[in-house]
């Protein structure tokens, strides 16, 4: 069925409303009255009725100080809290970062996530407590301080005295606090910062020694020896989480030995094995085989080599094979020892390694030395020697003498040339593999059997698995995939460090008996110590006082304190309760608090503060400590490399927020794929973009507001039935629906979209679209249009708030100047709801896109045609889609044309536009008149008129050009503000002239002031 509408123009000369014209025009001259002369060439102008406001609020990112100033002030912050029932909590834990740096954008993205949900759930009635917190203690701050004195291990820093260099780590932890909270207020992260609890508080220590003393109770924790990673600078184990938290492990070259174990059955028999790790061949205790494989022994030279027959192809040079077998053949096989070690236990000789020895690298023959966790696992099976020729500083201690003292790394090339001169190097080559280095000092790790304190999470491992499936994971992949993997694959948890500058381990062990004694309380600690008087209520729990505090054994004996500090990854972990010093006060309060509804950290701290965080929640309660979690990316420079102040490949971040503000680094950070834990490179020009398109935007248009909007008290929908109006409201309910789904589903990126492009539409279409509502003579449509957008602005402020805090501040207060009964901050709003049946209505959208959709492709057609919009045309036809008259309207306004046919059919398959482009005297001699007009406006421009000012025009032209614009003398008049319009002579004396071109014809222009 084909629909076929014929609707009159309303378009005249009057309504100035194609764009390049607009753009020239004078403002708001609608309200005037122009009355026609006795000659048709003399009119007379009256004053305007109205004046735009002459100093709308200009806004620019320095404007967010202000209101920086205005909340402190005001205390919003905590009016937003309190003004929320403490029975509607909303749990946040923030994870407490390091003073001992200053913060980066990695740190800003952090804070904006955990900025935006508090303030969002605030909105939606939630009362969000929010406390800072520092991580105080660990390796990182003992580098820090250990670099700063000079100081090369930890000898110097015995000799100098643990409790000095305590008190050294104490005065610099905080050294960057007073940065961190300039950074904190400037992007407008709201939370109580000068009460931050510090994990060294004693109070906070005093609950991790709780929490360590009810896991060792419950059968959670225990001491042991195991092969850990270890850092001989630092000269501690660590977790191996840890090192693979930022990646610690590096591509190296380095020396990889094929060894010749000498078989002692047959003197010109060896054994090959291969390892990238000469220093261990020092303490070598057995040789592993894989009893099923099948292995061979082969001829070369003189001398007879046995490897595995897959990795046969190793040799090089001529062989002959002259035996196969099975592994187990090889089995209990004695050889004679690269170096001598003294040892009680049995060594040398072949084991079975089982699966763990495989054909995929060496030989297929496994040199055992306590430096590994698979040769540790069989030095317990086998009862071999466990020989430590390396001590825990990383020195050479045993073997030929000539090396003894040797930095354990630098033992290779010794080792190796030690090995050709005796003609038991089969041969040598270099190989690139991953090693790993300390994340603090970056000394090459090696896994050393060392005494520790572990957490057992091999028996909570089940519980820890299925209590992950009640935690909503943001992205889903995050918790499903990784963090599963993660538990499933997990070690046991070292808990205990060699380190100084941490809350100490509470195990005292007597020097008489084998009794120990593990403390939870500081009130415990004063009833067993015999120092009472060491003892007070707030007895500060570092290792360098409590190590002077001695316990009274049951046998009679004295109880000293173990040496070792606990990890402070399970004192970060123990961060929900040791903040509010649980179970020693805030019991009441800490139930209220456990689990949090939200947290979020970047994807690094998912195998780091969320599992430790986790493992703990679980082994003290049962159940995970976070009911949400938003995982982010990782913020690369814009090259894609890793950002480094050395390199300065990255703008200062105050410099971005005295550039664009914290709100465009805000919305660029929120709605990149950062928010799903992806890894972006930070571009400046990102920011810049969203500036321009989101704030400036919305700036603008709020400036027009306050231009237009004089007094207007309501910000109620006026339910109005102009099609741009209705169209607004109903992408504004869209819009808010949009924004709480994905806030609700802790998706920023997909809140951020649907604001960006309503600011937009809001900005580039309605707003351009009723500018002459705003400026007109029609008291209603001005009154629908103003309400509306006021409306509109205030709506937006709100959904925008948790994002963009100050810009959504500075459209509520402008609202507010003219309606005092308004919230005192947007931030004590309620979120807005929206009508779901409003929402859900595609039809006026579907219609203003298929319009604009119209538009584009009529604009297109004028363009190639060098029709510009200023020529009225005849007629448009639409294909594909029959419009409502309101609609069609609007086309006729931005298209310039004067009767419009609506046809529900396509042409070609598609939606189009068909332009009747024959230009009639009448419509010629319109176009012509336009063109005056703008030539007449940019000549008021140049004489810098204002719209009060009136002139007289001349216009000096062919007869007949002349005659085709007599016919619209008064609306040229109007339309410039011309008293008089004069086609003749332009006089010598005007003001302004210019020669020009009218359609076709020459002509000369000139105005006048009366
Ligand atoms: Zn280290
Ligand atoms: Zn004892």
């Amino acid at each position: 069925m084909e629909g076929i509408k014929l609707i009159p123009s309303r378009v005249g000369l009057a309504h100035p409303h194609t764009f390049d014209e607009r753009k020239n025009s004078i403002s708001a001259n609608k309200a005037n009255l122009i009355i026609l002369n006795t000659s048709n060439t003399h009119f007379t102008v009256q004053p305007l009725k109205t004046s735009p406001n002459p100093t709308p609020s200009m806004y620019s990112p320095q404007s967010e100080l202000k209101w920086m100033e205005f909340w402190t002030k005001n205390k919003t912050f905590e009016k937003s809290v309190e003004s929320r029932p403490a029975s509607k909590p909303y749990i946040f834990y923030d994870g407490p970062p390091f003073a001992t740096g200053l913060p980066h954008y990695g740190h800003i993205l952090g804070l904006t996530i955990k900025d935006l949900f508090p303030r969002y759930y605030t909105m939606k009635g939630f009362r969000v407590e929010r406390k800072w917190g520092w991580d105080c203690h660990g390796l990182p701050i003992e580098n820090i301080v250990e670099k700063k004195l000079g100081f090369k291990g930890k000898k110097q820093i015995e000799e100098m005295g643990i409790g000095k260099f305590n008190e050294t780590c104490r005065a610099q932890v905080m050294e960057y606090v007073q940065e961190w909270g300039k950074t904190v207020s400037r992007m407008g992260k709201w939370i109580e910062f000068d009460n931050a609890y510090k994990t060294m508080d004693n109070s906070y220590m005093e609950t991790v020694w709780w929490i360590f003393q009810k896991m060792y109770k419950d059968g959670l924790i225990y001491e042991g020896k195991k092969i850990l990673m270890y850092c001989p600078h630092c000269q501690t184990p660590l977790a191996k989480a840890e090192i693979q938290m930022d990646n610690s492990y590096k591509n190296v070259s380095e020396p990889a030995v094929f060894v010749k174990f000498k078989s002692k059955k047959m003197s010109d028999t060896y054994f090959l094995a291969w390892t990238t790790t000469p220093w261990t061949l020092i303490g070598n205790a057995a040789l592993a085989v894989n009893e099923k494989l099948d292995y061979v022994k082969i001829k070369q030279g003189n001398e007879y080599y046995i490897l595995a027959r897959e990795r046969v192809f190793i040799i090089k040079e001529k062989f002959e094979i002259v035996e196969t077998f099975k592994g187990e053949k090889l089995l209990k096989e004695d050889y004679s020892p690269l170096y001598h070690v003294d040892s009680p236990k049995k060594g040398n000789y072949i084991v079975a390694g089982g699966d763990g020895v495989s054909s995929e690298e060496g030989t297929g023959i496994v040199h055992i030395a306590s430096y590994g966790e698979f040769d540790y696992e069989l030095i317990k099976k086998y009862d071999l020697p466990l020989h430590t020729h390396v001590k825990g500083d990383g020195i050479i201690q045993d073997g030929h003498h000539d090396w003894k003292g040797t930095w354990f790394k630098k033992a290779d090339p010794l080792i190796i040339k030690d090995l050709i001169d005796r003609n038991l190097l089969y041969r040598q080559e270099n190989h690139t593999h991953s090693y790993p280095f300390c994340y603090r000092c970056d000394t090459p790790l090696f896994y050393n059997p060392v005494n520790s304190w572990f957490v057992r999470i091999q028996s909570i491992k089940e519980k820890l698995l299925k209590q992950n499936t009640e935690i909503n994971w943001v992205p889903d992949a995050e918790g499903k995939a990784r963090f599963v993997n993660i538990l499933e694959t997990a070690p046991d948890w070292t808990i205990s460090r060699n380190r100084y500058w941490a809350t100490a381990l509470p195990v005292w062990k007597c020097t008489k008996c084998t009794e120990m004694k593990i403390l939870g309380s500081v009130k415990e600690l004063q009833t067993h110590a015999i120092e009472k008087d060491k003892v007070p209520n707030h007895v500060d729990l570092h290792k360098h006082i409590v190590d002077e505090i001695h316990l009274k054994c049951t046998c009679g004996g004295t109880m000293n304190r173990i040496p070792e500090v606990i990890d402070c990854w399970f004192e970060s972990g123990a961060m929900p309760y040791a903040a509010k010093h649980y179970p020693f006060e805030n019991e009441k309060e800490f139930s209220k608090m456990f689990p949090a509804d939200f947290v979020s950290e970047y994807v690094a701290q998912v195998r780091a503060w969320f599992y430790y965080m986790h493992v703990l929640g679980v082994a003290l309660f049962g159940h995970a400590p976070f009911k949400h979690i938003v995982v982010s990316g990782n913020i690369l420079a814009a090259d894609g490399s890793k950002m480094s102040k050395s390199k300065k490949n990255f703008t200062d971040p105050n410099l971005i927020f005295d550039k664009y503000g914290a709100d465009a680094l805000r919305f660029y950070l929120m709605q990149s794929p950062l928010a799903q834990a992806q890894d972006i490179n930070f571009k400046d020009d990102g920011v810049q973009e969203i500036y321009r398109k989101v704030i400036l935007l919305l700036a603008n248009t709020l400036s027009f507001y306050e231009m237009y909007a004089n007094g207007n008290p309501h910000v109620n929908d006026p339910h109005s039935k102009n099609v741009l109006d209705e169209w607004i409201v109903t992408r504004l309910h869209q819009t808010v629906a949009d924004v709480t789904k994905s806030l609700d589903a802790y998706d920023t990126i997909n809140a951020c979209k649907p604001i960006a492009s309503f600011v937009d539409d809001l900005s580039t279409w309605y707003l351009r679209r009723s500018r002459d509502r705003f400026k007109g003579d029609d008291e209603q449509d001005k009154q629908d249009a103003t309400r509306t957008l006021a409306f509109v602005l205030h709506q937006l402020s709100k959904i925008m708030a948790p994002i963009t805090p100050f810009i959504a501040e500075e459209v509520h207060q402008s609202l507010r100047k003219n309606i005092p009964t308004l919230k005192e901050s947007v931030h004590l709003e309620e979120w807005p709801a929206y009508d779901s049946k409003k929402a859900q209505d595609t039809q006026p959208i579907q219609n203003m896109s298929f319009l604009r959709e119209a538009v584009r492709l009529g604009m297109e057609q004028r363009d190639s045609l060098k029709l510009p919009v200023r020529q009225p045309l005849a007629k448009a036809t639409l294909y594909g889609h029959i419009m409502d008259e309101r609609y069609v309207q609007i086309f006729i306004d931005e298209m310039n044309v004067k009767q419009v046919l609506s046809k529900e059919q396509m042409k070609d398959g598609q939606p189009s536009v068909e332009l009747d482009t024959n230009l009639t005297k009448e419509l010629l001699g319109e176009g012509m008149a336009r063109e005056l007009m703008r030539v007449l406006q940019d000549l008021r421009k140049q004489a810098k008129l204002n719209p009060e000012n009136t002139i007289t025009a001349y216009v000096e032209t062919d007869t007949n050009t002349k005659e085709m614009l007599q016919p619209h003398g008064k609306e040229i008049a109007e339309k410039v503000r011309a008293k008089t319009l004069v086609f003749g002579p332009v006089p010598g004396n005007v003001s302004q002239q210019t020669e020009c071109r009218i359609k076709d014809a020459q002509a000369k222009i000139g105005i006048a002031l009366p």
